[in-house]
């Protein structure tokens, strides 16, 4: 049996096509950066995103701390939204490895901070009693506010703020791609007002491992240092940074097809009695590849599945999804390469089947 599998963009798997670009790869130690595969990845992410330099990077949790850990020393302080992937799901590496306090304000549903909560949130150098701000970070697309994109205008906003100040801003990326397509925008439309951006090439993009920390070249030399620190200087790591060419060269305008699909979900998933999803309703900006699906409360308490139940039934119907959060009402359903408009069809007819319990 094929599972249309929904949980993330991460489940996807290298075309045939990605997977000969690997085996075709010319690869070198990269460590001591011989390896041209990875340096034209690195400057081809670079040039997209118009910074001087970039770095290959296993993980997007390595790129968001390998940025931390260079932009900020122990005892200093970063402001990151409560909702931010960086504070909820990367194991509070920052903290655990780097000493960096956090300065956590309220994200909005539009995933972002709003400009005078993060300016009271900014440190007064001067005071010895207090850490010092260094990196105010960001996430576009925002992940667990659903998906959405920030306006470019906003991350302007912050980086007017933090140059001001001296602060950097940090990007994560994960979905920036995302964001332009959904948008219509080039990503540099985001990328110029940060100093650090790390861009996954293993979500939507499709590729099966790693992702790209891009900056100023002092910043990447700087993080370079870091990334070894971490165990995350790899060797003939080509191979990889292949399918990840092939991703920028191939899988980029075809997000178009997963926010068509998404919205597609959305729509569906708002007819079913029960279920909604923001993502049905009109965004500030866009909605892009991710679908949240809100369970009704009442109709939990009168009998109708809980998020739990939901997705095991969903299992039962050949469809995965993730319960998020602890409400025990919410599930992700999350569009990629791997889904088609058929599949999205087929998961909506499980999913009013689940709901129904026949
Ligand atoms: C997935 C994700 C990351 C981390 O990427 P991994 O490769 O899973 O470590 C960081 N930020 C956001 C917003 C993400 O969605």
């Amino acid at each position: 049996m094929r599972w249309i599998d929904l949980r993330s963009d991460t489940v996807t798997r290298p075309t045939e096509a990605m997977r000969h670009a690997m085996a075709e790869a010319v690869v070198g130690d990269d460590v001591y950066e011989e390896d041209p595969t990875v340096r034209r990845l690195e400057e081809r992410t670079a040039d997209l995103l118009e910074k001087e330099a970039g770095l290959f990077v296993a993980s997007g949790t390595m790129g968001n701390l390998t940025a931390l850990l260079t932009h900020a020393h122990r005892g200093d302080e970063i402001i990151v939204g409560h909702l931010a992937h960086t504070f909820l799901y990367e194991v509070g590496g920052s903290a655990g490895l780097g000493g960096i306090h956090a300065a956590v304000c309220q994200n909005d549903s539009e995933g972002t901070i709003p400009l005078e909560t993060i300016a009271d949130a900014i440190r007064d150098p001067l005071d010895v009693h207090a850490p010092i701000t260094r990196v105010i970070c960001l996430e576009n697309t925002h992940n667990r506010c659903g998906g959405v994109v920030l306006s470019p205008a906003y991350v302007a906003a912050v980086a007017r703020l933090a140059r001001h100040k001296d602060i950097a801003v940090h990007l994560d990326g994960a979905r920036l791609f995302n964001a332009s397509r959904a948008l219509g925008m080039p990503p540099t439309r985001w990328s110029e007002a940060a100093d650090s951006v790390m861009v996954c090439l293993s979500k939507g993009l499709g590729a099966p491992v790693g992702s790209v920390l891009c900056g100023t070249r002092e910043f990447v030399r700087a993080a370079r240092r870091v990334r070894k620190m971490l165990g995350g200087g790899m060797r003939q790591v080509g191979i990889l940074a292949a399918a990840g060419l092939y991703a920028l060269d191939h899988h980029i305008e075809r997000l178009d097809e997963d926010h068509a699909n998404a919205r597609l979900l959305a729509e569906g998933i708002a007819a079913i009695p029960s279920l909604s999803s923001p993502q049905a309703q009109p965004s500030p900006t866009s909605w892009t590849n991710l679908v949240y699906v809100a369970i009704d409360p009442d109709a939990v308490r009168h009998g109708a599945p809980d998020a739990a139940l939901l997705s095991a039934r969903l299992r039962e119907r050949g469809v995965l999804a993730s319960p998020i959060g602890k409400t025990g009402r919410e599930l992700r359903m999350v569009t990629h390469l791997d889904v088609t408009t058929a599949d999205v069809e087929q998961a909506l007819i499980a999913l009013r089947s689940a709901v129904e319990g026949t």
